[in-house]
């Protein structure tokens, strides 16, 4: 159960001192506080963890500073979607929204190599409207004799070119705490000039401890990657872990799950699951083309894999991608081959929005049948078959 307080309720506040107090009478429950600082109002909300079903909601709701009682299923409590639940489904960053009902493109390259591809890159997105970027600096590979990204040496000019070119979010992967403390470091000593998006790949996704690190500061959004190998479900819980520490700016991200039963593509891919994360959820989801496909390969239309993929998650309500592009992919440290080139940026970001065109244009299809009177209800068979009469 949780207990919505009102608005901007300090904890030196008698009725909050009260409400604490009855509380702490309850036998068996263990409460937890969760405090969201908005920009302009701060929201508390108390958790009662244990068996509450004999504990009335309408008494709850009759205690001093209590606004609104949610009674939450036991899955996915922070972050689930409960029975009169309006939290929101959305969080805002840097100026921009990341919600489930808004899409954002972060393209860029999987790993930083060199200066300048990190310039073309970010000059490119100017260019093409685009305020969001991927960029790795901490790259956990498959073989530890692989390249493992620049690290800290690179964030500096990855930070400043990116105020250069306006970015305003990039998406980069952390694998440790102390990766997070280099780019709070670097951004300072850069002077602030674009936030980031904390990355936790596949291979981590149930790295409990990282989960609560990131979980703990609030400063940066984290997006979370399924595992690739364990179930939605899973990787779900892992989510409601990270975010249980206090961090409710999460996106979840869908990459595909690894299985020869994908083959030709590098992962199988999930994308059929971007609506059932956001019914379960509250969070806005993620899908990276790149690393579900893994290759520039082309249809006989001409359309790459690739775009045939992002379409499918995009259409389905995405709300946000990840893919990786270079200037000169064969010269890429990491991925080149899955790598879109820079001269297809146009044509991708043309194709998305194709893609969000059909699924905003299906949301409005679907909430005309769903407002109809149920027994007025022209379904598509009772079309199809006036049609036929006609
Ligand atoms: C990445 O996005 O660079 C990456 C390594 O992805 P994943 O963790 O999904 O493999
Ligand atoms: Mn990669």
């Amino acid at each position: 159960m949780i207990l919505i307080l009102t608005p901007n309720i300090e904890p030196e506040n008698d009725s909050y001192k009260q409400l604490m107090a009855h509380l702490a009478r309850l036998q068996d429950i263990q409460l937890r506080v969760h405090r969201e600082h908005g920009t302009e109002q701060t929201l508390t909300e108390i958790y009662l963890i244990g068996n509450t079903s004999s504990i009335s909601a309408d008494d709850m709701k009759g205690l001093p500073g209590v606004e609104r009682v949610v009674r939450v299923s036991e899955e996915y409590r922070v972050l689930g979607r409960h029975r009169d639940d309006d939290r929101p489904s959305h969080f805002d960053y840097q100026g921009l929204r990341f919600g489930q009902g808004t899409l954002h493109v972060s393209a860029g390259l999987c790993a930083v190599d060199t200066m300048e591809h990190v310039e073309i890159m970010m000059r490119a997105l100017r260019d093409n409207g685009q305020v969001c970027t991927r960029m790795g600096a901490y790259k956990p590979r498959t073989s530890p004799y692989s390249f493992q990204g620049h690290g800290k040496n690179c964030l500096p000019y990855v930070f400043d070119l990116a105020g250069k070119y306006g970015i305003k979010v990039i998406a980069m992967e952390v694998t440790h705490e102390s990766h997070i403390d280099e780019i709070r470091e670097a951004l300072r000593r850069t002077g602030n000039p674009t936030g980031v998006m904390l990355q936790i790949g596949t291979r981590n996704t149930q790295n409990f401890e990282l989960l609560k690190i990131v979980g703990r500061q609030q400063e940066f959004p984290v997006l979370l990657k399924r595992g690739f190998g364990i179930t939605l479900s899973e990787s779900l819980h892992a989510a409601e872990y990270l975010a249980s520490e206090g961090n409710r700016k999460v996106v979840f991200g869908l990459r595909g799950v690894k299985t020869n039963m994908g083959d030709p593509h590098r992962n199988f891919l999930d994308f059929a699951h971007v609506p059932v994360v956001k019914r379960l959820t509250r969070m806005p989801v993620c899908i990276d083309p790149s690393h579900a496909v893994g290759s520039r390969s082309c249809g006989p239309e001409r359309i790459p894999d690739l775009m045939h993929a992002t379409a499918q998650g995009v259409i389905a309500g995405a709300n946000m991608v990840l893919v990786d592009f270079h200037p000169v992919p064969d010269r890429a440290l990491v991925d080149g081959p899955q790598a879109l080139l820079l001269e297809e940026l146009p044509h991708f970001l043309e194709d998305v929005r194709i893609a969000r065109e059909a699924f905003e244009k299906r949301v409005a299809l679907a909430e005309r049948y769903a407002s109809r009177d149920k027994t007025e209800a022209q379904t598509p068979v009772a079309i199809a078959v006036q049609n036929r009469e006609r």
